[in-house]
């Protein structure tokens, strides 16, 4: 049997009274849950599911508030067989309507406060059952799931029968499901269980949203498959974050995590000398935040790369990599090697494979790589080659010594006057200026050119900045084809939940200057 609750459960501790996790709560009393209270709290859930006789293959789309119930009801729908379908918090009637409309899922849950609208929309698409969960152990669903016997048979699945839908972030257009199977999210964990040392007694902090494949699967599947506990935040708030680390060994954040912690004087390599391991993904790292990180608190973080389709594919090592001659560098501005058993080329427009250290189109294979888009076979056909591999949609490099990065993503790349322009490359110096926070450049339609650069630039706090003095230090530095053509001085960039750039939004607001 393939199904992940299996593998997560066989992983439990021995002694189910210990602590599975610590919920911080406002009044500063955390709510403990124990490695019992996830299996019988998951196993009424499921049961409440298999009561509904719903088809096989259901999706369960779940739209709530970060709560270790709304972890526990994941749970619950991997050990029923049924296919869990996250959506972003923040998604508001008309994205609902599409997303209910496209996964058409049996269930839905949403918030209490939400039920009128959500509810309307989703029995008009067919929904038969809709429950509410509040973030506070409120709503219908946990009120039915009292009902039920606290005793669940996990349901065998096989490898590649379908756990879950991950829409993803919508980063460059609109958001697709990514179908992943039981096979996928195991493989991936047990990968990342082994390369990133997982070991008795580590203890995570899940400070992300687990509406994505970074919170939801990465950090939870690597906290339960070690039998860890997790130190809960419902919100990221720096300050908890910090004072966790004396009780804690592994921290996972997107930069702009990173970035806020930073601006906290409670950090300090004593604050964080009880810790392992800090991993960062889902958007670059600055390397002005991997030094300082360092500098402040002696750790050096692990930068690793991924994506909804495919879940974790490279990463620094944390230890010796045998694959690699051994090395054990956490290289700042790389996210690493591919992990054991991914495979990942780097490939010319046409397909041809390039020279080492060369910059293309990321590819990947493996046995973590998704079956293909949700109701989207030709969406799902362009994006595999002709060999069976996945093409990322990410445009890097791999050089001599193995190490990969990501220079931007394919629709990002600018080609002005024939030439291509790699986005990270100019933003990376942009960053080193003196004053500058960070940048974002995007291309724009020109007569003349086809494309230009044009950058967005966020001043340090209390800096100054000339957008024409960047453009013209710039000059000094670079190919003229290189050099934006505009540059705007901006109070900040414009960032989705995960904290990615939303360069769309850039180049739509930009997009008139020079047509
Ligand atoms: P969409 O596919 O809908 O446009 P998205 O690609 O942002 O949205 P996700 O699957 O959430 O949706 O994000 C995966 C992407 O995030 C990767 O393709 C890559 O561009 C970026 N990413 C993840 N980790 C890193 C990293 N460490 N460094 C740079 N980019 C990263
Ligand atoms: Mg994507």
């Amino acid at each position: 049997d393939q199904n992940l609750f299996g593998a997560l459960r066989a992983a439990f501790p021995a002694d189910l009274e210990q602590i599975a996790v610590e919920a911080a709560t406002a009044s500063g009393e955390p709510l403990l849950y124990t490695w019992r209270d996830l299996e019988r709290a998951s196993a009424r859930i499921a049961n409440l599911l298999d009561s509904l006789q719903i088809p096989e293959g259901s999706r369960i789309a779940v739209q709530v508030e970060k709560s270790v119930e709304a972890m526990i009801l994941y749970l619950a729908t991997l050990r029923a067989g049924y296919v869990f379908l996250p959506l972003n918090t923040a998604y508001q009637s008309a994205e609902i309507e599409y997303f209910v409309g496209n996964a058409e899922p049996a269930v839905v849950v949403c918030t209490p406060g939400n039920f009128g609208w959500v509810s309307k929309i989703a029995f008009s698409a067919g929904t038969q059952h809709v429950f509410t969960l509040g973030d506070d152990r409120t709503g219908s669903l946990l009120e039915r799931a009292a009902h039920f016997g606290d005793a669940h048979q996990i349901v065998a699945r096989k490898a590649d029968d379908l756990a879950a839908i991950l829409y993803t972030s919508g980063t460059t257009g609109r958001s697709k499901g990514a179908m992943l199977t039981h096979g996928n999210l195991l493989s991936n964990a047990q990968v990342l269980k082994d390369y990133w040392g997982w070991k008795p007694g580590d203890v995570l902090i899940h400070a992300l949203p687990i509406f994505h494949v970074h919170g939801l699967f990465v950090a939870i599947h690597g906290a339960l498959i070690n039998g860890s506990k997790m130190i809960w935040l419902a919100k990221f708030e720096p300050r908890v974050a910090i004072a966790a680390m004396a009780r804690a060994t592994v921290f996972m954040g997107v930069p702009t995590l990173y970035v806020r912690m930073l601006a906290e004087p409670a950090l300090t390599k004593a604050a964080a000398s009880h810790m392992r391991l800090f991993i960062s993904g889902s958007a670059p790292l600055l390397i002005e935040t991997f030094k300082e990180w360092q500098e402040r608190t002696g750790h050096t973080i692990l930068e690793r790369y991924g994506m909804s389709e495919t879940i974790m594919l490279t990463s620094n090592p944390y230890a010796a990599d045998a694959r690699h001659g051994g090395q054990a560098e956490r290289r700042g501005a790389t996210v690493g090697f591919p992990l054991p058993g991914v495979g990942l080329r780097v490939v010319g427009d046409e397909g041809d494979e390039l020279p080492v250290g060369e910059i293309g189109n990321i590819q990947v294979q493996g046995p973590n790589v998704f079956q293909g888009y949700w109701r989207m076979p030709e969406k799902t056909a362009e994006e595999f080659t002709a060999d069976g591999w996945f093409k990322t949609g990410d445009v890097g490099k791999q050089d001599e010594r193995g190490y990969v990065s990501i220079v931007g993503r394919s629709k990002d790349l600018i080609i002005s006057g024939g030439y291509n322009v790699y986005p990270a490359e100019i933003e990376g110096y942009i960053n080193e200026l003196p004053g500058v926070a960070e940048s974002a450049l995007v291309g724009v339609p020109h007569s003349d050119f086809g494309e230009v650069g044009v950058a967005v630039v966020i001043p340090k706090p209390g800096a100054k900045l000339d957008g024409e003095a960047i453009i013209g230090q710039l000059k000094s530095q670079l190919a003229n084809f290189k050099i934006p053509k505009r540059c705007f001085v901006a109070t900040e960039l414009p960032r989705n939940t995960m904290g990615k750039v939303q360069k769309n939004l850039l180049r739509e607001q930009h997009k008139g200057l020079f047509a």
